[in-house]
């Protein structure tokens, strides 16, 4: 891979062009020691990286055949200490990464313990084997779990930048497939329908989207610097982002006069913000339209609409209900399939070009794009990948034995939820104090709490509710629905 772009999986053309902008920071040629004695991944950070004039190194072409004791107690610690060793021992700029697996029953375990999760030497089988006897009484709704890749960058003059990637799925009952390494066989990735496991997925497809991908599409963003940015940081973000840190690694002193860098967050509303149309309204027509939908539960989703406009009716997770009752008699992938053709066919198209143009210009800027919609994930993750997104945060709906079940699995982001949610993931991703959300765009008075936490909230097309609340507080009006 070697541009973000290419997270967007062929044929679909990409909405944005991301393919300028990767001047590196700096102009003169640049040796990078990549911290791994492993080539696959040399190979694989420097596709991913790619950066003109820039020469990744393992530390072995330098000479150095030592390792550091990774005693940390998160990813990113024993990414920068290995970064840091690098560094130290040869001078240039060093790159490393530490990744594991989450699991959400097991109290994040195995985590920064997961090559050696049975004991030493790291022994594959045998970590699989004890994570199936650890999760034995599970059940398939609570076998959630993540792997978690973060990569640390320690420059020439010693500043460091931190980027983590996410991958989320759940633990199977038992393993499949034959390719992959580590805890591939029992790792249902939620990205291709949560039905087949990693290890019966081709490289080249895991490899856009996996952790480690992320992480260090992530990082290259802040390696490059923006070309035409229109978008100026605001002044109390540029004030804050560039701090010293002593509390991003827990267990990892900061040396006197490290920085790091805060993580700029930009987070972005899809219905009614990214697009002049609702994308769950735009499914019932479809649904209705396909003779899939039950006429009750269209009925039932009209009145519910209604009460709500009124603000009488606030349980967010039944209008979800009644939208995936169609989906009995269908198996989760062949729903997927139906929501991503709604996003492909009906609200790709009508994307908002203002909105890409503002998309464009914070990615340029170097900034984390994060999606944070009520809408369904099979049709916010394609609008992810099309936007470049480094995460989205969204509606997720149960899948039992392969079908929705039509209850939500924990509540949908509306409301103090997407701030709530937004907030856990960046301090999952990030660590709390290590980011700033410094634009919310958002068109609907339920957007406000979110917005509100952001240092330059965005009122698009706003609802008069959101509008009034706009004005009284001084908050940037855009309209991108009027071209
Ligand atoms: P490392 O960061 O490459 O040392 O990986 C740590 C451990 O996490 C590996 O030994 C695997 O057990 C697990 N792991 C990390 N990434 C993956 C992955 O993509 N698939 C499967 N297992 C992984």
């Amino acid at each position: 891979m070697a541009d973000l772009k290419q997270v967007t999986p062929a044929p679909d053309t990409p909405l944005i062009d991301k393919t300028t902008g990767d001047t590196p920071i700096g102009t003169a040629p640049k040796t990078v020691v990549v911290a791994t004695h492993n080539r696959h991944k040399l190979a694989e950070i420097r596709a991913i990286l790619n950066i003109e004039g820039w020469e990744f190194v393992s530390p072995d072409e330098l000479g150095v055949t030592e390792q550091p004791i990774e005693d940390a107690d998160t990813f990113a610690g024993n990414a920068l200490i290995k970064a840091r060793f690098a560094h130290k021992k040869t001078g240039k700029a060093a790159l490393a990464d530490d990744s594991g697996l989450v699991v959400d029953a097991l109290g994040g375990a195995p985590g920064v313990c997961s090559s050696r999760f049975a004991g030493e030497p790291t022994n594959d089988p045998a970590n699989n084997a004890k994570l199936l006897s650890e999760l034995v009484r599970v059940p398939a709704t609570e076998r959630t779990a993540h792997f978690v890749c973060s990569v640390a960058f320690v420059d020439e003059d010693s500043t460091e930048r931190l980027a983590e990637g996410r991958f989320d799925g759940r633990i199977a009952f038992e393993p499949h497939g034959k390719g992959g390494f580590g805890y591939d066989p029992l790792f249902l990735p939620d990205a291709f329908g949560g039905q087949r496991t990693l290890a019966q997925i081709a490289a080249e497809e895991k490899n856009v989207i996996s952790h480690r991908a992320r992480a260090l599409a992530h990082l290259k963003s802040q390696l490059v610097s923006p070309t035409t940015c229109s978008i100026a940081a605001p002044s109390s973000a540029t004030d804050t982002s560039e701090t010293t840190s002593t509390s991003h690694t827990p267990g990892i002193p900061n040396t006197a006069g490290d920085t790091m860098k805060k993580t700029e967050i930009v987070a972005f509303d899809f219905d009614g913000t990214l697009i002049d149309v609702s994308s769950p309204v735009r499914l019932i027509a479809r649904l209705n339209r396909d003779h899939i939908m039950p006429k009750k539960a269209i009925a039932k989703s009209a009145l519910w609409g209604a009460r709500y406009k009124l603000g009488k009716e606030l349980n967010q997770a039944k209008p979800r209900r009644y939208i995936f009752s169609s989906f009995k008699n269908f198996s989760a992938s062949d729903a997927n399939a139906i929501m991503k053709n709604l996003y492909l066919e009906e609200l790709r198209p009508r994307l908002l070009p203002p909105g890409l143009q503002c998309v464009e210009e914070h990615r340029r800027a170097g900034r984390t794009l994060v999606v944070v919609s009520a809408s369904f994930e099979p049709i916010i993750a394609e609008l992810a990948k099309d936007l470049g997104a480094q995460a989205y945060i969204c509606t997720r709906m149960e899948v039992v034995d392969g079908s929705y079940t039509g209850e939500t699995i924990g509540e949908p982001p509306e409301g103090e939820q997407k701030l709530l949610q937004f907030e856990q993931w960046a301090n999952a991703t990030y660590g709390s104090g290590n980011w700033v959300l410094t634009h919310a765009y958002g068109d609907h008075f339920s957007d406000v709490p979110l917005m509100a936490s952001a240092l330059h909230p965005v009122a698009v097309d706003p609802d008069r509710r959101l509008e009034a609340l706009a004005r009284e507080k001084s908050w940037e009006v855009a309209s991108w629905s009027d071209g």
